[in-house]
């Protein structure tokens, strides 16, 4: 299999994080998946590191993927596309906008060719990757939205693993959760009653999802812990908690999380905290999945920042 990134990723300590939190000093941890490597990282890349191999196993030339305009998932596809020398094509939701700003910057550079879908639920832009395989016919393969098919969730059970070496005692891993894969294989390595998936709004159907994928990797469904306190008005808004844990990483840690995705599973965690469902002297990791590029192509954290005093 082509590894495509970098392991084991880095945790590291969150101290005035955690005391701003009201967590102990020792308790709160950051696992690095920003840090992966291919095509600006993130958790994405543990995942394209299966499907596309698995693609071009069975013989594809040409990947084609799907998702929201900024996509992280489509931008690590691209990357990976060019890494082992395939053709790439994105299915993106919207209309092509005006700037190719953070990941459609990406998208650009690594030569994917871009097909926008106007504005279309995610179930719609599923079916429209699929009918654009069925065009391209034998020679293109499918990489499902968020790269979360068992094949690619499989990948987060091994990241699992992973985190249990470095930090044997977690008692509680925090996820946020897109299409549902990463939440997932965590899941099967670690247990359910570990891990605290954010959802995000990507799909209608988060908590199916993730329990259709853990069956598929044989591991427990019972006793899910999925918050869905911080999508508010949608996937693609930045709501006032998200904005705030923005702010809380950044100036305890010189931490940059994204208004979608970590921004979210930090908000999660404050309020798990607040609520007496993350204690201290629990050994808490939040997993940092990624999703700078995003925050640079974000036209409503360009707005936020003109606010923010120091
Ligand atoms: C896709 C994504 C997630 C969510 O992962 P899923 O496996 O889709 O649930 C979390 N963080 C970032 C930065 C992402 O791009």
């Amino acid at each position: 299999m082509a590894t495509l990134g970098t392991y084991p990723t880095p945790v590291e300590p969150a101290p005035r994080l955690a005391v701003a939190l009201g967590l102990d000093e020792r308790d709160l941890w950051v696992k690095r998946d920003d840090l992966l490597g291919l095509g600006a990282g993130g958790n994405k890349v543990r995942k394209i590191a299966r499907t596309a191999t698995a693609a071009v196993e069975r013989g594809a030339t040409t990947l084609v993927t799907t998702g929201a305009a900024q996509s992280n998932h489509a931008r690590v596809t691209a990357a990976a596309g060019a890494r082992l020398g395939l053709a790439v094509e994105l299915v993106l939701r919207g209309e092509q906008p005006e700037a190719p700003t953070g990941n459609l910057l990406l998208d650009a550079m690594f030569g994917a060719t871009l097909r926008w879908s106007g504005d279309v639920d995610t179930p719609t832009l599923e079916r429209l990757a699929v009918e654009r395989v069925a065009e391209l016919g034998p020679t293109a393969a499918l990489i499902p939205y968020g790269g979360s098919d068992a094949v690619g969730a499989a990948a987060y059970a091994d990241a699992g693993h992973e985190l249990l070496e470095q930090v044997p005692d977690a008692a509680h891993v925090v996820v946020a959760v897109g299409s549902g894969g990463t939440m997932a294989g965590l899941v099967a390595s670690l247990g359910a009653a570990r891990v605290l998936g954010v959802d995000t709004g990507a799909v209608p159907d988060p908590l199916e999802r993730v329990a259709r994928l853990i069956v598929e990797l044989g591991g427990p469904t019972a006793g899910l812990r999925l918050r869905r306190d911080q999508v508010g008005d949608g996937y693609s808004t930045f709501p006032a908690p998200v904005r705030e844990a923005l702010l809380l990483a950044a100036r305890t840690e010189g931490l940059v999380l994204d208004p979608v995705y970590t921004g979210r599973a930090l908000a999660g965690l404050a309020a798990a905290v607040r609520e007496g469902d993350v204690r201290r002297g629990e050994r808490t990791v939040l997993l940092h999945t990624g999703g700078l590029p995003g925050l640079l192509g974000s036209p409503e954290a360009q707005a936020w920042a003109t606010t923010l005093a120091p």
